[in-house]
C-alpha cells in the first residue's frame, strides 16, 4: 500500500465531503448539486464503499485527496498533509524528496505572517495604530476574531520566515514582499484573507493617514483568487447557515463592522462583483443572499453585474440599500439598525426599475417605455416561468401598466449578444499574458512544443487573433502586430517577475500553457458540436475522439 492509499484508506470520503456540500442519501450512494460546476439536477456522487466522490458532469473529483485538492485549490502533497494529520498517518520527510518538491507550505508562511503582523499591532511603538483601530470603530474583540494586525517593521517578518525554515525563494514567491526585505504592506492596518476553511491566503493593507492607495491586496496566486474568496466566509459559515441568509458587502470594513454589529453572517467582496465561483461557495451554506454594495456608480454597476451572475442560480436575492449614500461601516457608526435596512430590501427587478426611474423620465410616455424595456432585458434572461411571470405581474402593479402588454414588450426584447464563460475567460487578457511571456523570455518554442495546437488551429477565432498573429511573427511569417504593445506586454510580466528565479518563472508559464490548451480545447468542442449534427452517429464519434483526447492531454 503506497502512502497515499494508507491515508484515503483512513478518511470517510463522506463525511469529509459533507463539510463542503449537504449530502442525500440514494441508494447505495449520496448524491448531491455539483460544488464544482453550476447545476440544477446533482450529478455529484459520493460512494462510501469505493471511498470516491466523482461528478458525471464535469469529471471533477476522486479520492479524498483528490477532491481535498480540487475544492481547495490545494497541490498534490498539501492536501496529502491535510489528511494524513487527519488520519494519524506519519510523513516521512523523504517522501517530498521522492517527488521532487521541497518547497515550504505556502499556507504555512501565510499563518506566520498573519500571527506575525497582529502581534506587531500589539506592540508598545505601535500603541497609536492600535488606538486608530480602535478610533475606526473596531473592539478588542474583533481585532482578534478577523485576526487584524499592523505591519510596522519592514524586514522583521522576512527574519521570521527564514528562521522557521524558509529559503530566500520561497519567501520571495509567497508574495508577501515585493524585494528582499521590503514587506509588501508596511505601514499598513494588514487584513488577513482566509479561504473557505479559514486558511490564510492573502492580505489586504489598508493605509492610516492620507495617501494613495488606500488599500494594497496580495498579488493573485494559485490560493489566492480574488474571484474565489469571500472575505469573513470561515467566520460567518455557521451563521449563514443557522439564520438561513447571508449578506454580501463591499470590502473589510463593512464585513468586520456588520460582524460588530451582530450580523455575523456577513461576508466580503474586494474591488469585483459578485462571481460564479462566490455564488457556487454561498449556495454551499443557503440559496438566501442579500447584496449591499455601495450605491455610487462603481458599486451600482457592482450591483448589476452581481444580478447578472445570480440569475438562473436557484437562489433568493434581495438588495440592500443604505439610506443617504453611506455604506454600511459609515450607517452602523453612525447609530443606524442595520435590521431595518434588511426588511426595506428590494427584490431584482425593482432595484431595476429604479434604477431606470432615475435614468429616464418616469412621467413621460417614453420615459416609462424606457424604464419597461431596460427591465424587461433582465426579465427576459430568466429560465424559470413561475419567475418570468411574477416578474411581469410586479411590473404590471408598480408601472400600471397591463400584464398583457408587458407580455408582448418582453417577446420583442433583444436579448443583447452575451459573451459566453468560456469566450469571458479566453479575454484579450489570457492571450496577453501568454505573449508577454512568450516575447519576453524568448517562450515561443516551448509554447508551440508543449501545446498540441498550432498556430492554424488559431485562425478564426477573434480573441486568438492577437496570439495568432504573434506566433506567426515570431515564426517568420509575418510582421508583429504591434511591437510597443508587445513591449508593453513584455515589461508588465518582467516587472511581475522580477524578484522571481527562472524556475518559478517557467512553472507559471507552464500553468499558462495549461489553461491555453484548455481553451483551445474547449474552442475544438464547441466547434464540432455547432458543424454537425448532434444526434447523428458521426457526431458521436467524433464526440468520443475528442474526449479520448482530451483525456490524453490531461484536460478531463
Ligand atoms: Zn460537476
Amino acid at each position: 500500500m503506497t502512502i497515499s492509499q494508507e491515508i484515503e484508506s483512513k478518511i470517510d470520503i463522506v463525511e469529509l465531503v459533507q463539510r463542503y456540500v449537504p449530502l442525500k442519501k440514494a441508494g447505495s450512494l449520496y448524491k448531491a448539486c455539483c460544488p464544482f460546476h453550476s447545476e440544477k439536477t446533482p450529478s455529484f456522487m459520493v460512494s462510501a464503499t469505493k471511498n470516491i466522490a466523482y461528478c458525471y458532469g464535469c469529471h471533477k473529483g476522486g479520492g479524498p485527496i483528490k477532491f481535498l485538492m480540487e475544492i481547495e485549490k490545494l497541490e498534490f502533497r498539501e492536501a496529502m498533509q491535510m489528511l494524513a494529520k487527519e488520519a494519524g498517518v506519519e510523513l516521512k520527510t523523504d517522501f517530498y524528496k521522492e517527488r521532487g518538491s521541497n518547497q515550504t507550505d505556502i499556507f504555512e508562511a501565510y499563518k506566520i505572517a498573519a500571527n506575525w503582523y497582529h502581534e506587531e499591532l500589539y506592540k508598545n511603538e505601535n500603541s497609536e495604530k492600535l488606538a486608530y483601530a480602535k478610533r475606526r470603530g473596531l473592539t478588542e474583540e474583533t481585532l482578534k476574531a478577523f485576526q487584524i494586525g499592523y505591519s510596522g517593521d519592514s524586514r522583521g517578518l522576512w527574519a521570521q520566515l527564514k528562521w522557521r525554515g524558509m529559503s530566500d525563494k520561497d519567501i520571495l514567491d509567497s508574495g508577501i514582499f515585493v524585494s528582499p526585505h521590503r514587506d509588501k504592506f508596511f505601514g499598513r492596518i494588514v487584513f488577513p484573507i482566509a479561504n473557505f476553511t479559514g486558511h490564510t491566503v492573502g492580505f489586504t493593507g489598508r493605509i492610516t493617514d492620507a495617501g494613495e492607495p488606500k488599500y494594497l491586496n496580495s498579488p493573485a496566486s494559485r490560493i489566492f483568487n480574488k474571484s474565489e474568496i469571500l472575505y469573513g466566509l470561515h467566520l460567518a459559515k455557521s451563521s449563514i447557515v443557522k439564520l438561513g441568509y447571508v449578506i454580501v458587502v463591499e470590502g473589510q470594513m463593512d464585513t468586520v463592522k456588520l460582524h460588530q454589529a451582530g450580523f455575523s453572517n456577513a461576508v466580503g467582496i474586494s474591488g469585483t462583483a459578485l462571481t460564479k465561483e462566490h455564488i457556487h461557495l454561498l449556495r454551499r451554506l443557503t440559496t438566501k443572499i442579500f447584496l449591499c454594495l455601495d450605491m455610487d456608480k462603481a458599486g451600482v454597476n457592482a450591483t448589476f453585474s452581481s444580478l447578472d451572475s445570480l440569475l438562473n442560480e436557484e437562489v433568493d436575492c434581495k438588495v440592500i440599500r443604505v439610506d443617504g449614500g453611506k455604506d454600511p461601516d459609515e450607517f452602523i457608526e453612525g447609530g443606524g439598525d442595520f435590521a431595518t435596512l434588511i426588511a426595506k430590501s428590494i427584490t431584482p427587478v425593482q432595484f431595476f426599475i429604479d434604477a431606470g426611474k432615475s435614468r429616464f423620465d418616469f412621467e413621460s410616455v417614453v420615459g416609462k417605455t424606457q424604464v419597461l424595456r431596460e427591465t424587461l432585458k433582465y426579465v427576459r434572461r430568466m429560465s424559470n416561468r413561475i419567475e418570468i411571470d411574477m416578474s411581469v405581474k410586479y411590473l404590471a402593479r408598480s408601472l400600471d401598466i397591463s400584464e398583457s402588454v408587458i407580455y408582448e414588450e418582453l417577446k420583442w426584447v433583444k436579448l443583447p449578444v452575451r459573451k459566453t464563460e468560456e469566450s469571458r475567460k479566453s479575454g484579450l487578457d489570457f492571450w496577453q499574458t501568454v505573449v508577454g511571456y512568450c516575447s519576453a523570455y524568448w517562450f515561443y518554442d516551448l509554447f508551440l512544443s508543449s501545446i498540441d495546437y498550432t498556430s492554424e488551429h488559431f485562425e478564426g477565432i477573434p480573441s486568438y487573433d492577437f496570439i495568432r498573429s504573434e506566433i506567426l511573427a515570431h515564426l517568420g511569417q509575418s510582421e508583429t502586430s504591434d511591437p510597443d504593445t508587445i513591449k508593453a506586454l513584455e515589461l508588465q510580466v518582467e516587472a511581475e517577475n522580477e524578484w522571481a528565479q527562472r524556475e518559478t518563472i517557467l512553472l507559471k508559464f507552464s500553468e499558462l500553457v495549461k489553461r491555453a490548451q484548455k481553451l483551445m480545447f474547449e474552442h475544438e468542442k464547441q466547434a464540432l458540436a455547432s458543424s454537425m449534427d448532434q444526434n447523428s452517429l458521426e457526431y458521436m464519434q467524433a464526440h468520443l475522439g475528442l474526449i479520448s483526447k482530451g483525456k490524453k492531454l490531461g484536460i478531463i
